[in-house]
């Protein structure tokens, strides 16, 4: 299978150069040439397979040209080491729970597959690669914790000082081995328009093999689809259409929901459900694409002013605004908003996460209008990992599951860097070897 960027058809490479480069040199993002389909009866044998069985067959379906059968079973059995189950709030409302990895949010999922498809691809490479990551949170932790102790590999992490929760932050800055934390004196879209300045910047990729394991990589992106198969595969067989509502920041995970209907999954519609950082809402409403400085909110790892995997919505729907418009919906939301329904659920015996909250409002939107569908919304993040927002919300003690705790009692380790690229140039070319 070879990989085209959306910014150039024509310009297409292998498997390896589209994940060591993570984003085209002509800063498209990569896409499969060729969306490969499954059969509606396969799909419907799904209800009778376990998570990583229905992980071989889709993930086999993409990576068979340049994998081997065994190494898509290791990739696969490496990263669904926990389940994802849905759990129904209310009737025909369901919640996809994507928090019982190491890290408790979704990332973890394409974190692990990211790390290990890496490390296959890479076993002969001479040079160390580094892994450069921007985090408003999230992704930090899913990253710094799936690649920690990976041989050949050092990961290097940008983030926003003072804007990443104290939890968040010592999931990445604690860890110490080949990872360091690099505190940013900006927002996070400061840190992710340094990362992508390093990919293209000549100089710095003739003396160091950077990467990127952000979810514009598409070895983060991809295997996230993995657990729309299997969500869909669980939910009644009662002929209802369904939908799906994914909380949405950099709209790499809703964009791998599309990519798996594309793979023949029947989803009927998407919701994106974001907070006040709205471009994508409002683009889908009718309004012109147009990139905002970021606002935080107390969903804060979806606040993201620029979505960087925009591009991947409309190149999924053949460019055509209006097919694409037409499949998804967008509503945002305001943090009183969030906290109102954080409240509501909670009176029905469920506990949302402020992210999972921003899903669960869409999901209901849009089910006001069409009451003949069945809903998922993502629930995308354990509300143990946004604890002072929660308990203060919700007035109650959220009890943190073990592994969580544990990374509270390490000692943060991290080094500032100034707002400016030359600096972020000078600590990276410290570092040939
Ligand atoms: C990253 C993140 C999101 C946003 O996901 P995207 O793929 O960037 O749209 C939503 N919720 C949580 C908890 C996250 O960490």
């Amino acid at each position: 299978m070879r990989y085209y960027s959306t910014n150039n058809p024509e310009h297409k490479v292998s498997l390896e150069e589209a994940v060591v480069k993570g984003l085209a040199s002509d800063q498209g993002l990569y896409m499969p040439e060729k969306i490969p389909s499954l059969s509606k009866e396969l799909i419907e044998q799904f209800s009778e397979m376990s998570f990583q069985e229905i992980g071989y067959r889709v993930m086999g379906a993409l990576f068979s040209e340049d994998l081997t059968e065994k190494q898509i079973r290791d990739l696969v059995d490496h990263t669904l080491v926990f389940d994802a189950p849905i759990v129904e709030v209310e009737e025909g409302v369901y919640s996809l729970e994507l928090f019982h990895g190491p890290t408790l949010a979704f990332k973890d999922f394409g974190a692990r597959f990211c790390s290990k498809l890496m490390s296959l691809l890479l076993t002969d490479s001479e040079k160390k690669v580094r892994v450069l990551v921007a985090t408003s949170g999230d992704t930090g932790s899913a990253v710094a914790n799936g690649f920690l102790g990976v041989k050949g590999v050092e990961v290097i992490i940008l983030f926003p000082k003072g804007k990443v929760s104290e939890l968040q932050e010592k999931q990445f800055t604690t860890l110490g081995q080949n990872i360091t934390a690099l505190e940013v004196d900006g927002v996070f879209d400061d840190c992710q328009r340094m990362v992508k300045q390093a990919f293209l910047d000549e100089e710095l990729n003739q003396s160091l093999l950077l990467t990127s394991a952000n979810s514009i990589n598409i070895a983060r992106w991809i295997p996230q689809a993995l657990y729309y198969f299997y969500a869909y595969s669980r939910l009644p067989k009662n002929g209802k259409k369904s939908a799906f509502a994914v909380p949405s920041g950099n709209f790499g995970n809703i964009a791998a929901g599309i990519l798996a209907q594309k793979m023949g999954l029947p989803i009927d519609h998407f919701v994106a459900a974001t907070n006040v950082n709205k471009v994508v809402p409002e683009f889908l409403n009718g309004e012109s694409f147009k990139a905002m400085p970021s606002i935080a909110t107390i969903s804060n790892s979806m606040d993201v002013g620029n979505p960087s995997n925009f591009p991947r919505l409309l190149a999924l729907y053949d460019n055509s605004e209006e097919l694409l418009k037409s499949h998804v919906t967008g509503y945002y939301y305001s943090d009183e908003e969030t906290k109102k329904v954080m409240q509501e659920v909670k009176t029905k015996g469920y506990t949302l996460d402020p992210h999972g909250a921003v899903g669960y409002l869409g999901l209901k939107n849009f089910m006001k209008n069409y009451p003949d569908y069945q809903g998922v919304f993502l629930e995308t993040a354990h509300p143990g990992k946004f604890r002072d927002v929660v308990e203060e919300t919700l007035d109650e003690k959220v009890v943190l599951p073990e592994r969580l705790e544990a990374f509270m009692v390490g000692v943060k380790k991290s080094e500032p860097l100034a707002n400016d690229y030359s600096a972020f140039k000078d600590f990276l070319k410290s570092l040939e070897d």
